[in-house]
This record gives structure tokens, C-alpha cells and sequence, in this order.
């Protein structure tokens, strides 16, 4: 069985800061990965070397097997799709249209099959009534909902979630977290960076906990969550339940 995606001994600088640090792990087909540690560790530059939005000095990491540096970059992120914290909506295309942009550019269909690819994933998220909406006519939690129907539209091998949740209001975050729960139980494989720790702990096959650019500590939630091995995740566990 080969692993979809894995890190080997990787780092990374900006300047003289180190960011990471060293960082090795693997994830199979299907498994849901959820990161977490302080700010500034290093969680968004994890994902974002996986897609190449930053790349890493030393090491390397494999998509199914080939180095990210042998995919062309834009295969690769068609291959690994992103969700970011502030949607990175198109705010002057509807919800469809910011779908359906991709779907023809990177996938290249017809305009036809472009609107009803678009329009079967926006109720694959609960936002079939809003094809025409334009963002600033969405909630925060419609607007993530499109970037990710936009990420799933592209039949991505991999998704990332660079903290999905945390720019939205308390009540809009069940949505959301709710879709990711499904994309899960349906196999999608996604790597995420969460704060949402019910969600870690019910949808998550493997909690890493990222500290100073290091993986301080990675296992099943049961493990991280009632038996932390050190210090610094039992400190920063404790600090945000
Ligand atoms: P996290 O997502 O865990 O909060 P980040 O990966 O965003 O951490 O950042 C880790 C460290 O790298 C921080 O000290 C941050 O200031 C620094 N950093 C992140 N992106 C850049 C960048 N583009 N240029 C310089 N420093 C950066
Ligand atoms: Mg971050």
C-alpha cells in the first residue's frame, strides 16, 4: 500500500528563522490528519510547501509516491486542493462561476459541463439556492462552503485546510465542520489545520502537534487528547480546552 502523501526529513527557512524542522510522516489514502499547535509553529507552512505555495529547502515529500518537485506545479495543485481561513473567493464571480472557472481553465470542459459540475457540487455542500450569489451576498460559512465545493470540483487526490473555521462566526461553524465530516466518512483523504478540537477528536485518524517547527508528538486522538507524552502538548492542550 502506498502512501498518498509522506514527509521525509523536511525543512524549511525563512531568513535565518527555521520553520520547520525536520518533519517526517506519512498518511494513507482516506486518512483524515489534523495539525495543531501554537502560532507561529509552522501549521500553515506545512500545507503550503505541499502545493508548492512555499518551497522547502531540505528533504522532500512524495504525492503518491513521486516527489512534489517531479509534478508540474500545476498538476500538482489540481491533484491537492486547498481551502484557506478567508475563503480566497473571486468576488466578482457568483459561487458557480467561481467553480466553474477552474472546472474549464485547469480541467478544460464545456461551458455546459462546467455550470453542471458546478451546480452538483454546491449541493454536495447545501448551497444549491445560491449558484448566483455573489460572495458579499454569502455568510462567511456560505463562503466557505464554495471554496470547498470550488477545491472538491477539481477531483483533487488531497485536500488541505488551512484553519477553515477560524474567520467565521460561532453559529456558522457547524456547517462547515459538518461538510468536512462527510467529505471524511465519504474517504476523502484531507490534512487539516484546526482550533476545533470536537472535530479533531471525532473526524481525525491522526493528530500531529506541531511545536517550534517539529512534530513534538503524533498519534490517534484518544492518545493526544487523555495521555499527552510531553510537556508542551499537555501545556498547549490546556490552554484551549
Ligand atoms: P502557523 O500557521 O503555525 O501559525 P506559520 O507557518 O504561518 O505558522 O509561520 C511559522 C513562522 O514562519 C512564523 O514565525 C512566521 O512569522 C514565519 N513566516 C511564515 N510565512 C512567512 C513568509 N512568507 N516570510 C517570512 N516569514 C514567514
Ligand atoms: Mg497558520
Amino acid at each position: 500500500m502506498t502512501e498518498l502523501l509522506s514527509f521525509d526529513d523536511v525543512s524549511k527557512s525563512y531568513g535565518d528563522e527555521q520553520v520547520l524542522d525536520g518533519v517526517s510522516f506519512a498518511m494513507e489514502q482516506s486518512d483524515v490528519e489534523v495539525i495543531i499547535g501554537p502560532s507561529g509553529s509552522g501549521k500553515s507552512t506545512m500545507l503550503r510547501c505541499v502545493n508548492r505555495l512555499t518551497d522547502i529547502d531540505d528533504g522532500a515529500i512524495y504525492l503518491d509516491g513521486h516527489s512534489i518537485h517531479d509534478i508540474g506545479v500545476n498538476d500538482l495543485r489540481r491533484r491537492v486542493g486547498m481551502v484557506f481561513q478567508d475563503f480566497n473567493l473571486f468576488a466578482h464571480r457568483t459561487a458557480r462561476g467561481n467553480i466553474t472557472l477552474g472546472l474549464r481553465k485547469v480541467r478544460g470542459f464545456s461551458k455546459e459541463d462546467a455550470v453542471a459540475a458546478a451546480d452538483e457540487h454546491l449541493e454536495r455542500v447545501g448551497l444549491a439556492d445560491q449558484a448566483a450569489s455573489y460572495p458579499a451576498e454569502l455568510s462567511g460559512g456560505q463562503k466557505q462552503r464554495v471554496g470547498i465545493a470550488r477545491a472538491l470540483a477539481m477531483d483533487p487526490e488531497l485536500l488541505l485546510f488551512d484553519e477553515p473555521t477560524s474567520a467565521l462566526d460561532p453559529e456558522l461553524i457547524g456547517d462547515v465542520l459538518s461538510v468536512m465530516g462527510d467529505l471524511a466518512d465519504e474517504g476523502m483523504t484531507m490534512l487539516c489545520v484546526t482550533h476545533e478540537m470536537s472535530f479533531a477528536r471525532s473526524v481525525a485518524d491522526t493528530i500531529t502537534f506541531l511545536d517550534d517547527g517539529r512534530i513534538a508528538e503524533r498519534g490517534p486522538p484518544e492518545q493526544l487528547f487523555e495521555a499527552p507524552e510531553t510537556d508542551r502538548a499537555r501545556d498547549f492542550l490546556g490552554e484551549i480546552d
